[in-house]
């Protein structure tokens, strides 16, 4: 069945996530293994990463998920672009240390230049991280966006164009955000309509490339390019696309991470309800 979790700080501490995770009952969890506003940060060492594997290993939780800091931008044609290079890099290196097999990667933004520019260079730039890493097993996940400014990755030619670019490298993958998703203009909000995007996702860049959810309700209706996540229920998707989602055999072993807000009842309640949608 797919496994339900959320988005956990890491303060205090890597390990202390699971803790975290573990009061919310989740089975999988998402972290940043840095301050995702910073650029720098100080390497993991041996002991640190120990500590994490240890915690790891008497915890309940099945799966970690990286998600990448929010300043990397593998588009931009400032000195941001170098910069995003060795940044990632970095981010692979450390979700190796910590034993982390998916890292999940905003595609960037065009700044306005012509998005299959963008998109190219984009895809050269990930060419060399995937170069730079091939000794590790981490998988990028390529998240779907909203559409909003300048930002890439709203469409899945878009993520076509890069897999081909990156002659369909296994190492590649995507991340499906309902609320990013929903605010692009794709709706799934009945089972048709749900039917209809897994045939639009499987004939652009196939279903199997799908290692991860995230799962957020959207405050804004359909199509706006506005990204704000609403709790589940509690917004314009309601429950129904979670429900389909998670009866879903096709999602058996996928993680579904909640980035719901902090404020009001916190995921705590959200997890309750996805359990109650999956029902078990
Ligand atoms: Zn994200
Ligand atoms: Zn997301």
């Amino acid at each position: 069945m797919p496994r339900i979790g959320a988005h956990v700080s890491i303060a205090g501490g890597l390990e202390r996530a699971f803790a975290r995770g573990e009061e919310l009952s989740c089975e999988t969890i998402q972290i940043f293994t840095k301050n995702q506003l910073q650029w720098r940060s100080a390497p993991i060492s041996q002991g640190r990463a120990e500590r994490f594997l240890r915690a790891w290993g008497e915890s309940s939780i099945a799966d970690v998920i990286v998600h990448s800091s929010y300043l990397i931008n593998l588009a931009a044609t400032d000195a941001t672009g170098e910069k995003s290079i060795a940044a990632l890099e970095d981010e692979v290196e450390r979700c190796d240390i910590l034993g982390i097999e998916d890292l999940v990667l905003h595609p960037g933004s065009s700044k306005g230049n012509p998005a299959d520019q963008s998109l190219d260079l984009m895809s050269e730039r990930l060419k060399t991280v995937l170069e730079r890493t091939a000794h590790t097993r981490v998988n990028i996940l390529l998240e779907t966006m909203s559409g909003q400014g300048n930002h890439l990755g709203s469409d899945f030619g878009q993520l076509r164009r890069i897999f081909e670019n990156l002659d369909w490298e296994p190492r590649m993958g995507i991340c499906l955000d309902t609320c990013h998703m929903f605010a692009s203009g794709l709706d799934f909000r009945t089972e048709p309509t749900y039917r209809r995007l897994l045939g639009h996702i499987d004939s652009s860049v196939g279903l199997d490339r799908v290692r991860c959810w995230h799962f957020n309700d959207s405050a804004h209706p359909l199509g706006r390019k506005l990204d704000r996540h609403a709790h589940i229920g509690e917004g314009e998707l309601g429950t129904t696309p979670f429900s389909l989602i998670l009866t879903d055999p096709l999602w058996e072993d996928v993680p579904c991470i909640l980035e719901t807000p902090l404020e009001g009842a916190g995921h705590g309640r959200d997890i309750a309800i996805l359990r109650k949608l999956r029902g078990r």
